[in-house]
């Protein structure tokens, strides 16, 4: 069994693409003074380096291991350093999400990646979003939220953000890439997007940012008190 060390306080949001968990973590992390760690990011730079390498769709998954030796993360505040390249924008581009998730498919990428995280933040508090932070990277976790929304509720989300960036993006795409990314994240074998009686299963479709981060902190209190 896994052991966390001293009693650290740890809250992990999973939940599908677009389910504004990124948004929420981050936020009550600040709150509360807990470290934050975006485990996407972390799939996401896999994903950027693989293609900066110029690996063929059909790289082997040794080659894909490979890489991740050479791979230098680093978070400073808001930025990811790629070897010391800032890409915290080039992180967000569509593509690279649905590499992410090709690559974190792969069970030996995952092994490789656990122990990162589990030592992200030492001992610190700390607030994480991903697909199985509750599940596997943190199952000791104090509080272990689920956070959804409808595909369509996510859809819309994301094409807020990205239309201001790129005008030529259109829902429709979005909700494809989207459902295409929730299927390949819930079917695939290791670590697949899921939950158990261990978690908070929140549906933010109805939600505003405040109100799902007033439940997560109330979930918190209660877990705490
Ligand atoms: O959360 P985000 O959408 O940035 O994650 C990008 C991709 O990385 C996901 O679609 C998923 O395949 C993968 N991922 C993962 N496990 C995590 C976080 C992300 O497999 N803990």
């Amino acid at each position: 069994m896994f052991y966390e060390g001293r009693m650290r306080n740890i809250i992990t949001i999973d939940g599908p693409a677009s389910s504004g968990k990124g948004t929420v973590a981050k936020i009550i992390a600040n709150r509360l003074g807990f470290s934050y760690l975006e485990s996407g990011a972390i799939y996401r730079a896999l994903g950027l380096w693989v293609y900066k390498n110029k690996l063929s769709d059909n790289a082997l998954n040794s080659e894909v291991l490979n890489l991740i030796d050479s791979l230098n993360l680093k978070f400073v505040g808001d930025q990811v350093l790629l070897n010391g390249s800032n890409v915290t924008l080039q992180l967000r581009e569509e593509f690279i999400g649905m590499l992410a998730s090709k690559y974190s498919a792969i069970p030996d990428v995952r092994a490789k990646l656990l122990q990162f995280q589990r030592n992200f933040a030492g001992n610190d508090n700390l607030v994480t979003d991903g697909r199985d932070m509750g599940s596997i990277v943190f199952p000791n976790a104090r509080l272990k939220i689920f956070l959804t929304a409808s595909a369509h509720k996510r859809a819309e989300r994301r094409f807020k953000q990205l239309h201001q960036l790129d005008k030529s993006v259109t829902i429709e795409s979005i909700l494809n890439d989207i459902m295409a990314r929730d299927l390949q994240d819930s079917t695939r074998e290791v670590a697949p997007l899921s939950y158990d009686s261990s978690f908070y299963v929140l549906d933010n479709s109805e939600l505003t940012i405040d109100e799902t981060i007033n439940f997560i902190l109330s979930r918190y209190n209660s877990a705490t008190h």
